[in-house]
């Protein structure tokens, strides 16, 4: 019987297990890691049950929305790393491939998979990858698997699309000590063995060559080369597992006590900082549970025996713990409960249609400043606060939590028509941010027009009962002085 719950498994073609095949192959494309990955453990029971070598396949294409040198290097950080922790794998063989040129790298999975016996992936419910997998399992003639290693909720578990976080944190306390016990093995790698290593033939190693570790281990030089967008830049914080973890394990040890108040405050920072490892895979919420629990010293007898939806008091842990968890199961689930239900959540129309109508009503009201997609991304509105958000955006990839519900909410007002303030908030939010193109991506920016809340008074101009925020009151509601002096003003420059 299979370790990896059943619920996380999916078939995405009916073909055959192919018994005469060479390898199991793991395309990677989501979970970029090798601890804590259902998706690994699956190919890994398959490579023990058949007795085939795995071949690990993880590419990075270059004509994506948004490919740039700061996502690309951030991914590319991760590689090299996996390379090296992969090539001394006995019966494991690791085939990077960064894509030189858009369509270069067509065929290639299928190539691959000529000679798999099973090919595995991650179910990733957001941005091109279920469109990607849905057509590789058209082509493919094996069968393909695809795993969910999203969160400690499997995707599929819930029937229901919640519409409110609190009765989304209900369904939670209710339903997930179900799931406590299915953990994905920690270093599913270690006590691997397969005496056989897998082998590809030159004629496709030489068409799709293999990217180089030393390529991998000089992002720079890699990216510059490629028709990627090089004006943005890449940060300064560096992609893969490892910075991740440390990441976490500091986060956990420095950063809980002061999480809950202080996460809204720029000048203190306080939060864990880890969305972009978490996006693209690095570390894993398990993991990030995993070091939560240790320093807790919590056990699953601790929590509440009857759900409230209560955002404190369920899990039995300290205040900051629980405070965190409500953002990391509570928030960042709601947002995979959605994508992976709905396949218009990225559309304007998926609005709730309480919010729907009241920005139709509203969509003519005259606005007392207007501004288009150049001057938003520039940072050149009249508004120092959202300058500063922005610019903290552009430079470093990321912006304050606080600062990003602002930034959304005066996009919506200074924007010619919603719709207008959606397509301004998605285009910059995803090719800036590095946790961006995430299901928690649209949760956000979706949050601002109305998703998750409800309606509130008194009905506003523009926003009619969608919720206000103005500059001046977070200006008064949080610290902020050190950050407007970092990114506001006269240091406003985007480099
Ligand atoms: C307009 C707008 C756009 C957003 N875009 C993104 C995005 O592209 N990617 C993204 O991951 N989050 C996004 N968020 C949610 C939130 O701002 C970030 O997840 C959070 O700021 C990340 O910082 P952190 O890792 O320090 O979070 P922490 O406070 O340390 O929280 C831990 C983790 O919980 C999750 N989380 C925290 N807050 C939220 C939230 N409000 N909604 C959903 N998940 C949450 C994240 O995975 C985060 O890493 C957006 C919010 C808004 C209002």
């Amino acid at each position: 019987m299979s370790r990896v719950p059943q619920i996380r498994c999916r078939d995405l073609n009916e073909a055959p297990v192919n018994a005469d095949g060479e390898y199991i192959l793991y395309w990677m494309v989501a979970f970029r890691r090798t601890q804590y990955n259902f998706a690994l453990d699956r190919a890994i029971e398959w490579s023990r049950a058949l007795d085939k070598p795995l071949l690990v396949f993880e590419a990075l294409r270059a004509g994506y929305q948004w490919a740039s040198d700061r996502l690309h290097t951030f991914v590319i950080q991760g590689m090299a790393e996996q390379y090296r922790r992969l090539e001394a794998r006995p019966g494991v063989r690791y085939f990077p491939y960064i894509e030189p040129e858009p369509g270069q790298g067509r065929g290639l999975l299928e190539a691959l998979s000529e000679r798999a016996a099973v090919v595995v992936t991650d179910d990733f419910p957001s941005f091109f990858v279920p469109r990607m997998q849905a057509a590789a399992a058209d082509k493919l003639s094996v069968r393909l698997e695809s795993i969910d290693s999203n969160g400690l909720l499997p995707i599929r578990a819930p029937k229901a699309i919640f519409a409110r976080a609190h009765d989304f944190r209900r369904y939670l306390q209710k339903n997930l000590p179900d799931h406590f016990a299915d953990v994905p093995v920690i270093d599913p790698l270690a006590n691997f063995r397969v005496d056989r290593e897998v082998s590809l033939p030159r004629k496709l190693t030489s068409r799709w060559k293999p990217t180089r570790l030393d390529d991998l281990a000089s992002p720079a030089t890699l990216v510059s080369r490629l028709p990627i967008d090089h004006d943005v830049g890449a940060v300064s914080f560096c992609g893969g597992a490892k910075e991740a973890r440390r990441k976490a394990n500091t986060f956990v040890k420095q950063g809980l006590g002061a999480y809950g108040e202080g996460r809204n405050h720029p000048d203190q920072a306080t939060s864990s900082g880890l969305s972009p490892w978490l996006h693209f895979g690095h570390i894993s919420a398990h993991e990030v549970f995993k070091a939560l629990v240790d320093r807790e010293g919590w056990s699953p007898a601790a929590v509440a025996p009857k759900a409230t939806g209560s955002r404190e008091g369920w899990w039995g842990m300290s205040l900051g713990a629980e405070s965190f968890l409500d953002e990391l199961m509570t928030w960042r689930e709601l947002g995979f409960n959605m994508s992976s239900k709905r396949d218009d959540f990225t559309r304007y129309e998926s609005l709730p249609d309480w919010a729907l109508r009241t920005l139709a009503e509203h969509a003519d009201d005259p606005r007392p400043h207007v501004y288009g997609l150049d001057e938003f991304e520039a940072a050149r509105t009249h508004d120092e606060v959202w300058n500063a958000a922005q610019t903290e955006l552009v430079r470093t990839g990321r912006m304050h939590n606080y600062l990003r519900m602002l930034w959304g909410k005066k996009i919506l007002e200074w924007s010619p028509r919603p719709k207008d303030a959606l397509q301004v908030m998605e285009e910059l939010n995803n090719k800036y941010a590095v946790d961006g193109r995430n299901p928690n991506s649209y949760s956000g920016i979706f949050w601002v027009l109305g998703r998750y809340d409800r309606a509130w008074g008194p009905e506003r101009p523009i926003f009619g009962k969608i919720r206000y925020m103005s500059s001046d009151n977070t200006k008064k509601k949080i610290r902020m002085s050190r950050y407007l002096e970092e990114y506001g003003g006269r240091q406003a420059s985007l480099l």
